[in-house]
């Protein structure tokens, strides 16, 4: 990437689209409306001359309400301008979010499974949401402040020095101070300061959302929040931080930064009383007057633009914090998807010399893995915990793609097939299968959406659901997760194995869920289990080894290598590690009998 970094208002501008052009011209209506703003200044100055010339004679002054409703016609000018100007940035705004959040989910839709298992997708959609909508306060008012202030100044500056440029000097003098106090506590030594005390109170927020979580843990073992040491010492460190910046380094400054943005005018007075005796001479003392009167109206509004540029800053800088958690979404990886794609050609698998690594894991979690299942066999893959199994299943959906070698769905290596059809002829039940909160009828027809009612009661049936069925309100349109309708572990289980066999793929991937602990579920689920292997080609993740001793073959995985392979009786002579899992197994079914 050779390409120039783009600045992060550019990048925002791209994601505008078609509405780019909109918010340029909110931006210059912006810069218009305050330039209208600045002009009944000028009728103010017009009035007070007219008005001194003269005095005492008032009525003499003709063209005064000439003037009052000239300042009135710009000021109404200024505002209706500035009305139009948030308008346009507010659609601009609004449909930059709106492609933010579109063209994230798009890129989300792109990255593959496992990317969600590491990233909540809750989270990812909240950040990306949170970080579109931050964007709009930058779009829609920030930038037009910063380009209306811009104007302001601009135009202020001038107007300091067309009437009298000792008194207008005065006056910017006054902005200066004010802007390098305001500058001191930003930038330097004191920027570090500043980023530190930012970066620590996003420490204790993150803090607090982790601290959050664990309560549960906290009431069950009794414990305090100040067991929670890390939340304590955010909390500590945020304060002393804090405490540091804001009392130490921005005192002096920001009581600086406000004298002079609030009393401008102190520095008028002495240069006005300085020139007060040559103006005298020169007889011009009513022009005098009139200039100084315009001044001490005007030093007033210095403050206001000020005060402004400063929030629109701040503005910028949340902004710009949004758009780096914007660019984490967009960054993330994306599934490699084929232009060729190849049809599978039977209903075997095969792991052929595959080995990966988690990202950021050192030691590979699987390495050099080769196995296959012919047609209508069942595999499985047993072994200690952290062996590898979960994470060879997970490669046949492409949760995640492989670092070396190839997983071959039907000959055909999965990173060749259209994901559709691979979807299509694979069924995944995985140990963290989640029901949403919807009818048992919805959860189980998002398998396949066209199944009728009845195929629906029939895979639920298969799947041993009936008595479930049965004990709830409303039968199979009971919408799960609401009041008095929660489902147990085991429960849970069925239904998400309905949904597999409606699905009726000719393979099937099952990562067991560890042993529920009532016997009686557990011989439900093994009718269920049942149902949906018959016929099929099967992988699955037995940890009741009771499911496997029937298994055409088994795959010892243990920490990523294949240790041992055969049937179950093969293996137990052989006397390896599946021989000492099988003992085991035996005793802890003999102890719990
Ligand atoms: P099993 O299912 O056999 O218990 P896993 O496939 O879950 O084993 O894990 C294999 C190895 O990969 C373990 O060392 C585990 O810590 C690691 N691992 C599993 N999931 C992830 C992940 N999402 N990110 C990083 N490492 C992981
Ligand atoms: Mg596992």
């Amino acid at each position: 990437m050779n390409e120039k970094k783009k600045s992060d208002l550019a990048v925002l501008l791209d994601y505008a689209g078609s509405y780019k052009g909109l918010t340029f011209l909110g931006l210059g209506l912006s810069g218009a409306a305050m330039v209208l703003g600045m002009l009944p200044y000028i009728c103010i100055w017009l009035v007070m001359r007219d008005l001194i010339a003269a005095a005492p004679d008032w009525m003499k002054a003709v063209g005064i309400a000439r003037y009052g409703w000239m300042a009135f016609g710009f000021a109404v000018a200024g505002i209706a301008v500035y009305f139009a100007a948030l308008m346009c940035t507010h659609l601009a705004a609004f449909r930059t979010a709106s492609n933010i959040r579109k063209q994230g989910m798009e890129h989300l839709m792109k990255t593959p499974l496992g990317f969600f298992d590491s990233n909540a997708s809750g989270l990812i959609r909240n950040r990306l949401d949170g970080a579109a909508s931050e964007t709009e306060t930058l779009l829609a008012h920030n930038l037009a402040d910063i380009v209306g202030s811009a104007a302001m100044v601009l135009s202020m500056i001038v107007l300091m020095f067309v009437f009298d440029w000792r008194m207008g000097a005065a006056c910017l003098l006054a902005a200066v101070v004010s802007i390098a106090a305001m500058f001191t506590m930003m930038g330097g030594k004191n920027a570090r300061l500043m980023a530190e005390y930012q970066a620590a109170q996003d420490v204790m927020s993150k803090a607090g959302t982790e601290y959050v979580r664990g309560i549960p843990v906290v009431k069950v073992f009794q414990q305090t929040v100040y067991s929670f040491r890390a939340f304590k010492q955010a909390i500590e460190d945020y304060s002393a931080k804090a405490e540091h910046y804001q009392g130490d380094v921005c005192q002096l400054p920001q009581s600086v930064n406000l004298t002079f943005t609030e009393g401008a005018f102190i520095f008028l007075v002495p240069v006005v009383l300085f020139m007060a005796p040559g103006a005298l001479k020169t007889g011009n003392f009513t022009g005098f007057v009139t200039d100084f009167a315009f001044y001490a109206v005007f030093s007033a509004i210095v403050s206001t633009a000020l005060a402004r540029i400063m929030f629109a800053a701040s503005g910028t800088m949340q902004a710009s914090t949004a758009l780096r958690r914007i660019d984490q979404v967009m960054s993330a990886p994306v599934l490699r998807i084929t232009d060729h794609p190849q049809k599978p050609e039977d209903n075997s698998v095969e792991f052929k010399d595959v080995t990966f690594t988690y990202e950021g894991s050192k030691i590979p979690a699987l390495d050099h893995v080769s196995f296959r299942t012919e047609p209508g066999q069942t595999v499985a893959l047993v072994g200690p915990s952290g062996g590898g199994k979960t994470t060879a299943a997970s490669l046949i959906p492409r949760f995640w793609d492989v670092s070396s070698g190839s997983v071959l769905v039907g000959g055909v290596d999965v990173r060749e097939t259209d994901p559709h059809v691979l979807m299509d002829q694979v069924a995944f039940v995985f140990q963290n299968d989640r029901l949403f909160k919807a009818s048992i009828l919805e959860n189980v027809r998002a398998a396949r959406p066209d199944a009728s009612r009845d195929e629906v009661r029939e895979a639920l049936s298969a799947a041993q659901c009936d008595d479930i069925l049965q004990k709830l309100p409303d039968g199979m349109d009971t919408v799960i997760g609401t009041e008095g309708t929660y489902l147990s572990g085991g429960e849970q289980q069925r239904v998400a194995l309905a949904r597999a066999i409606l699905k009726n793929a000719p393979i099937v991937v099952l990562d067991e869920a560890t042993a529920f602990a009532d016997p009686e579920n557990e011989a439900l689920i093994q009718k269920a289990f049942a149902a949906l292997m018959k016929g099929r080609t099967v992988i699955m993740i037995a940890h009741r080894l009771s499911t496997v001793v029937g298994a055409d073959k088994i795959i010892v995985l243990d920490s990523g290598h294949v240790v041992e392979e055969g049937t179950h009786t093969q293996l137990v002579s052989a006397g390896g590690l599946y021989a000492r899992i099988w003992a085991d197994y035996n005793q802890a079914v003999t102890w719990r009998i």
